[in-house]
């Protein structure tokens, strides 16, 4: 593991693993926090690091249900143009619900697939 630069103001987070086994994710964790604790303390690291895992989640699974269903709503969307594609997902483009029900999903999805690797939400994150 290459060690972050102590002169850079923002330090590194390392790349989190390839596989998805619970063991080297928390390793990770711990690794990755500690990396960051002298710049940042304990508390920042952490939800710095959380963040950084859950956006490689996000990444990573790019599970479409399909095209033709809303992501917030789960109901069919017709093909009329009411359609609108947001961070890889298909939601009703006329409905603001809609769209802030799918991002609420993707974050609660989130969760549980990191929760599911040990990892939880730390105090004072979002
Ligand atoms: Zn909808």
């Amino acid at each position: 593991m290459v060690r972050s630069s102590r002169r850079s103001a923002s330090p590194e987070i390392p790349p989190p693993p390839a596989d998805m086994a619970p063991l080297s994710w928390l390793k990770w964790f711990r690794h990755a926090v500690d990396e960051l604790v002298p710049a940042l303390g304990r508390v920042r690291a952490e939800q710095q690091v959380y963040e950084a895992a859950r956006a490689e989640f996000h990444r990573r699974d790019r599970r479409q249900p399909s095209p033709s269903i809303c992501a917030g709503c789960l109901k069919p969307i017709e093909d009329d143009g009411d359609r609108l594609m947001i961070d890889g997902v298909a939601v009703h483009a006329r409905r603001a619900s809609c769209r802030s029900d799918a991002t609420f999903r993707r974050l609660r999805a989130d969760r549980m697939q990191l929760h599911a690797l040990g990892l939880t939400p730390p105090k004072g994150g979002r």
